[in-house]
């Protein structure tokens, strides 16, 4: 491919354009010029060092192939804060907000709350509720401790206080009780062709899959939440699209009362959860 030994802004644009969408160029060349967007804009004729304009190509040749933006930037922002990224965590999705939401519109109005995240990963949900709500005790867990290593840089740049520990779920928790716990562990069907597909081929799989139908860790979840909730405790878990039906009679069969879905913003029940009544 004929490749321009040196450029300016504007043709460097103009290359990545014929390999990807223009608004991700832009992303790309903002990170590597360290610029505002309205930078490209006002001086589209200024010189583009070599060294940057060889990380802009390679940037851009990565993502024509389907690596993440997100992976190649090295963070996503979450509930309006950046947070830090790479291919040990899932990539934060603006759906989970919604368990954000419910978080603090149920439980937002109370102080020094005991909070539960199970599969933090990036820390994304631990962070953001330990960050929104008054004085909340946050536990993040994780089996990857690769992703812990995320989670807790992440907590330190946000300036956030939460306690993250290597644990299978429950298992290394004791008998420790939450007033709220929340989740968005991996519920895509072990066969589903869409982990083969897009971002979630750089994604971790441990992440992502659970069993023949997905609803492998959601079924944990919900069973051993019991004897982790404080009474009147709730749990919220997220979940796939045409998982709603399923995890709300996992939580009935796992003793929950005041069962119950929420949509996200493309309208489809993403997150459902109960309240324990001991
Ligand atoms: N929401 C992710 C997807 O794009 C899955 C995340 C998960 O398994 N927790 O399918």
């Amino acid at each position: 491919m004929n490749v321009p030994a040196v450029t300016d802004l504007a043709s460097a644009l103009a290359w990545a354009r014929k390999r990807i969408p223009a608004p991700e160029a832009r992303l790309l060349l903002r990170y590597v010029r360290r610029c505002q967007a309205a930078h490209l804009v006002a001086w589209p004729e200024e010189a583009l060092p070599a060294a940057e304009w060889e990380i802009f190509r390679n940037l851009v040749e990565r993502r024509a192939t389907g690596e993440p933006v997100a992976y190649l930037l090295g963070e996503r922002e979450f509930y309006g804060r950046a947070f830090l990224v790479n291919p040990k965590v899932l990539i934060p999705r603006p759906e989970t907000e919604v368990l954000v939401e419910l978080a603090l519109a149920r439980f937002g109005a109370e102080s020094q709350l005991k909070v539960l995240d199970l599969g933090t990963g990036s820390g994304a949900l631990a962070i953001t509720l330990a960050l929104e709500l008054d004085r909340a005790d946050v536990t993040g867990i994780d089996w990857s401790r690769e992703a812990l290593g995320v989670a807790m840089s992440n907590a330190i740049r946000l300036g956030a206080r939460v306690s993250f520990l290597c644990s299978d779920w429950y298992a290394a928790l004791g008998n420790e009780r939450y007033r709220l716990i929340v989740a968005n562990p991996p519920y895509v069907a072990k066969s589903d062709p869409h982990l083969i597909l897009g971002d979630l081929r750089f994604e971790p799989r441990a992440a992502l899959a659970a069993g023949e139908d997905g609803l492998a860790d959601l079924a944990c979840i919900a069973a051993g939440a019991g004897r982790h909730l404080e009474k009147g405790g709730c749990l919220f878990m997220e979940h796939g699209y045409d998982q709603a039906a399923a995890v709300r009679s996992l939580l009935a069969d796992a003793g929950f009362a005041s069962i119950a879905s929420w949509r996200d913003l493309a309208g489809i029940e993403r997150v459902s959860g109960g309240c324990w009544t001991g």
